[in-house]
């Protein structure tokens, strides 16, 4: 008997788990609380097994296809001389550029439009207002559709997921100390193929992106706790960006000149998710719902990848979703701690308070790009190695 399955959440784990649940005969239900596919989004890696899964689903082409081909990162000083280069090529495929480089979106949109080959539906502007459930199901109520009673529900909402809320409270997120806006820019006369890092006197950093679109995505990152930036408005948040990097120099001002008309302007705390727990009964979280890391690791990603290819291969093992759901967390919990590792020194060392910080940084970038380190510096950025060995769930031989 096929199973029918609802997964909430219509980004990278949500599609990513439809993709493989559908493709086993499942019925399969993918809802989004967004009216409309959510196009938006930076630069995502695909790293280590995450790649490994891409290639398992059969999508790694379609994904290197449509990379955002960033040939690696140059940190610049004020007048846009580099300190350091990390060149793809040198630093190989989980280097600080990695090999599959993807804007969110593209990789949502390459999910979504597999799920759909397999036969997953898509349902959105839509969310759910409460469930219940017994030993055989779980009776979900949405806020606009009809009641629904499914075999399993798991939700692939993000950080901010409403369902663990109701599972498991307020408790689990950490802030890391850390504000990112991220917008979308005109193309400068100096941005390339090589992405482009400054960092500012105060815990302020410029990142600017090439994508393939023929505009430049910036990301602003400012270091200080949590001071309700997140609690303004849109415009309030341009507001306290603009007075917060009036003064860092570079390129600066045409990037808040781009972002004062950016129309995907996103301001966030940087946060993890650390639970107890990643379900009850016949209810799982899956990707940043469960266990966010975070933009500073790079990995939150491939763990959504490796986190729905870990489920559904659990799932296909036996035909109790609880159990399924239990043996999942036990496969992927050390895999998704180890991903929400990050040297502790990170965030002070990218985003420097003073200008000798800053000159420190310089120094400690150069050595890292020299040849003599490049091993170790793909390590610290990326995890270089292969990333943990995945359980083979026979799905290899269906792919493709
Ligand atoms: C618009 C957007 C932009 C992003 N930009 C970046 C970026 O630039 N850099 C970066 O490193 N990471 C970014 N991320 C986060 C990144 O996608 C994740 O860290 C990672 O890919 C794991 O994805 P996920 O599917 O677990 O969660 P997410 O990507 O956070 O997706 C969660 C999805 O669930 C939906 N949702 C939330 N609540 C509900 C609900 N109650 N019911 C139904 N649907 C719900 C959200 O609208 C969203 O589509 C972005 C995410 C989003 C949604």
């Amino acid at each position: 008997m096929p199973r029918k399955v609802l997964v909430t959440g219509a980004s990278v784990a949500g599609p990513a788990l439809a993709v493989w649940l559908a493709r086993a005969g499942d019925d399969v239900t993918v809802l989004e609380r967004s009216p409309a596919f959510r196009d938006g989004g930076q630069n995502v890696d695909v790293r280590g097994a995450g790649r490994t899964v891409l290639a398992r689903m059969g999508l790694e082409r379609a994904v290197k296809e449509h990379g955002t081909g960033e040939t690696g990162i140059r940190f610049v000083d004020g007048d846009d001389r580099s300190v350091a280069v990390f060149e793809q090529d040198a630093f190989g495929a989980d280097g600080p550029t990695a090999e599959l480089e993807i804007l969110r979106g593209d990789l949502a949109r390459i999910l979504v439009e597999a799920g759909r080959a397999e036969g997953a539906a898509y349902r959105f502007g839509d969310h759910v207002a409460g469930f219940t459930q017994d030993g055989a199901g779980v009776e979900v109520d949405f806020a606009h559709g009809p009641p629904a009673r499914y075999d399993l529900v798991v939700a692939a909402e993000g950080i901010g997921s409403s369902t663990r809320r109701r599972l498991l409270g307020e408790a689990g997120r950490r802030p890391i100390g850390l504000y990112m806006a991220y917008f979308t820019i005109p193309k400068g006369a100096g941005d390339g193929p090589m992405a482009r890092w400054f960092a500012a006197p105060g815990g302020r950093s410029v990142f600017l992106r090439p994508d393939r679109y023929g505009t430049t995505r910036a990301t602003l990152v400012s270091r200080q706790a949590p001071c309700g930036y997140e609690d303004l408005p849109p415009d309030g948040q341009r507001a306290a960006f603009r007075a917060l990097f009036a003064d860092a120099g570079w390129e600066t001002p045409r990037v808040l000149e781009g972002m004062d008309s950016a129309p995907d302007f996103y301001l966030e705390t940087v946060g993890q998710v650390r639970v107890a727990r990643w379900s009850e009964g016949r209810v799982g979280l899956v990707g940043d719902a469960a266990w966010a890391t975070g933009p500073i690791t790079g990995m939150g990603t491939s763990l959504g990848l490796i986190g729905a290819y870990v489920l559904a291969g659990e799932l296909g093992r036996t035909a109790d979703p609880a159990a399924a759901l239990a043996a999942y967390e036990a496969v992927m919990r050390p895999i998704a701690e180890k991903g929400q590792d990050y040297p502790r020194i990170g965030p002070r060392l990218l985003q420097p308070s003073t200008r000798f910080g800053i000159a420190v940084q310089h120094l400690v970038l150069g050595i890292a790009a020299s040849k003599s380190v490049r091993r170790l510096t793909s390590r610290l950025f990326g995890g270089a190695e292969d990333g943990p060995d995945l359980p083979d769930y026979g799905t290899a031989a269906r792919a493709a």
